[in-house]
């Protein structure tokens, strides 16, 4: 097969995300891109939202008739003794409470439309997105604020689908109300004109004080919810060092300053919430003295006063609302941003430009370097090095001196910041992330399972993993006999994050899930760390024959694996200290050759080859 060369180079750059707390601060254009996505949202919906502006039109007429009755009943038939008319009213109002009613079912049914596509794009456009971004991206925020996101989207659903959508249609026609009291009682007209923009500049103020309490109260909470996550992970070493002690205080700290957060920002609330509703109680005094005086000056009827009062009641009821409702809106807005953030953040490459077909497994690197974070010190320093298909190079060095990023840099899950990593000659930048995972087998160092059966966790490697493929996998892992030996063999449910199973044997499943779709390169991470002595040799053994036709990179200290390896890198602060076969590099770094694995009783059958130290091809 012949190595393309490579097409392009990119400019790389650490993906990270925007960290701005306010639109000012990141700059209209950023601001707007943030916020762009509801748009988008918003756009296909406009239809749904016509109609539900269209049912509050009617229902907002409809709620005219019963001022309009109580008017009627004071002046027609209180007075004049009308029955008749009294009963006509009556029927009539029946049938506007039914026709209400309806209305109201239908705006119901309209909205829950609208939660349930805003759930289904938005969810769907999230958990896509999360999967898209690059692993350094994901690696910047803590586990709690992948997780608010999901909550977000659930704000988002709820602002656009409930109580605050239907304040936002019903508020326009806050204004019938008010034409109507003109109608009826031009004086109560004038009075609340001067009360309505009294409402609006509470509105506005509680806002803005609302506005600053929320940011702060945003950042105690998300160092809360970073604290309860930690401690959810790490709750079997909270146990075991009976940590609870040290954890209280923490917690405690954590916990008060977001409870004197969410008191402060609340007792602010309240206080603008209580003065709108005794600017309610004021208006409604000055309505009455104000109609009063001209129901004894003889230029108001005593029905004008009282339907007027309850269409004030109509009036200011959607005003008195959105002094409450700025928590909702700020909560929205943020939940907004959060997500904007987000879907603008730079993605994986999805498309390749190249078909590169099953690479040979030549890996190589040139001058790559890679820093966690853009003025930190190299983790890698201008690495060069060269592996030919085939064979195992161990990779070794001190703690801390590169191993597991130089594993993942060359698995491109993290973009070298200069230089590049080439796999069979071509630049890996140019893949995709599913043909690197494809092309390439990871054993990471924490052996992470999902929920579910043995067969699914193996099966995840590969997508349509047959059964061969399964057990090919699994018997080079060597984790076949031990399957077979459990009650449901491939079947048996490995638990949360495979709790029921052992270190040793999640290790070696994780080896399977990478073995599965027989990827030309394997890189493995500490694969023996949590194996017995026996694993470990039978292991050595599975390597062997697995590198006669794979490339094999792994990060070891294990004497047996070591004494597998063809070459040895050996890493030092980022930098390759010394590189070659391991027969001239091991008694250099070690003083002496790696032990051969001792075979444990019963010994090896005859057939299978015992590994030496340069056993492999
Ligand atoms: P090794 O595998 O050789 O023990 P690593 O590659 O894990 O070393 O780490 C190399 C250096 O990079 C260490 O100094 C470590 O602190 C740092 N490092 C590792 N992972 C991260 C990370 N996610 N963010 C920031 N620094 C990291």
């Amino acid at each position: 097969m012949s190595c393309p060369v490579t097409i392009f180079k990119h400019g790389r750059m650490h993906p990270t995300l925007p960290d701005k707390s306010s639109d000012a601060e990141s700059g209209p254009a950023q601001a707007a891109l943030r916020h762009e996505w509801v748009a988008e949202i918003v756009r296909p919906l406009k239809p749904i939202f016509l109609e539900v502006i269209a049912v509050s039109l009617f229902v907002n007429i409809l709620a005219l008739c019963a001022p309009i009755f109580t008017l009627q009943v004071y002046d027609r038939v209180v007075f004049s003794g009308g029955l008749t008319t009294l009963q006509g009213l009556v029927i009539g109002m029946i049938l506007v409470a039914a026709f209400d009613f309806v209305l109201r079912q239908v705006r119901a049914r309209i909205l829950q439309t609208v939660a349930l596509r805003v759930d289904v794009v938005v969810g769907t456009r999230l958990f896509e997105k999360l999967m898209a971004l690059p692993l350094r991206t994901l690696e910047t925020k803590p586990a709690a604020f992948w997780q608010l996101l999901f909550r977000d989207v659930e704000v988002v659903r709820n602002t656009l689908s409930g109580a605050s959508a239907v304040l936002v249609a019903d508020l326009p026609f806050a204004l019938l109300f008010l034409v109507l009291i003109f109608i009826l009682a031009t004086p109560l007209g004038f009075v609340l004109l001067v009360v309505m923009p009294i409402f609006g500049f509470l509105a506005w103020y509680s806002a803005r004080a609302q506005q600053k309490a929320a940011k702060r109260e945003k950042r105690t909470l998300s160092g809360r919810d970073t604290l309860i996550s930690e401690m959810i992970q790490g709750r079997s070493t909270i146990k075991a060092l009976a940590l609870d002690d040290r954890m209280r205080p923490l917690w405690e700290e954590r916990t008060a300053a977001s409870i004197e957060e969410a008191i402060m920002r609340g007792t602010k609330n309240d206080t603008h919430v209580n003065l709108s509703a005794s600017l309610t109680m004021m208006t409604n005094v000055t309505l009455t003295t104000v109609g009063a005086l001209f129901i004894v000056a003889h230029e108001m009827t005593m029905g004008a006063l009282i339907a007027s009062n309850m269409l004030m009641g109509r009036l200011l009821g959607p005003l008195n609302q959105l002094v409450g409702s700025w928590k909702t809106y700020l909560g929205f807005r943020q939940s907004v941003e959060r997500l904007g953030d987000i879907f603008i953040a730079p993605e994986e490459l999805k498309e390749s430009r190249i078909d590169l077909g099953r690479p040979k497994g030549e890996l190589g690197c040139e001058g790559l370097t890679f820093r966690y974070a853009k003025d930190a010190a190299p983790t890698l320093d201008s690495v060069n090095m060269k592996v030919s298909p085939g064979g195992i190079t161990a990779v070794v060095g001190p703690n801390g001196s590169g191993k597991t990023t130089l594993l993942k840099v060359l698995m491109g899950l993290y973009p070298c910041d200069s230089g590049r990593v080439t796999l069979d000659g071509a630049d890996i930048a140019q893949f995709t992330r599913r043909e690197l995972a494809t092309w390439m087998g990871y054993v990471p160092q924490e052996c992470v399972l999902f929920s579910g059966s043995i067969r699914d966790n193996i099966a995840q490697g590969t997508a349509d993993a047959s059964d061969e493929q399964i057990l090919r996998a699994s018997r080079q892992a060597g984790v076949h006999p031990f399957i077979i030996d459990l009650p449901d063999g491939y079947g048996t449910l490995v638990g949360e994050g495979g709790g029921i199973l052992s270190g040793g044997q999640r290790q070696r499943l994780v080896l399977a899930r990478a073995l599965v779709g027989d990827p030309p390169v394997l890189l493995l991470d500490e694969p023996s760390s949590n194996l017995d002595r026996r694993a470990e040799e039978d292991l050595a053994r599975n390597l062997i024959e697995l590198a006669k036709d794979h490339t094999i990179v792994m990060v070891t200290h294990s004497p047996v694996l070591l004494s597998v390896s063809n070459r040895v890198v050996a890493l030092d602060k980022g930098h390759i200290l010394a590189a070659g076969p391991s027969s001239e590099i091991l008694p250099r770094l070690f003083g002496r050759p790696a032990a051969a694995p001792q075979p444990q009783t019963p010994p090896p059958a005859p057939t299978t080859p015992t590994p030496t130290a340069r056993g492999a091809a």
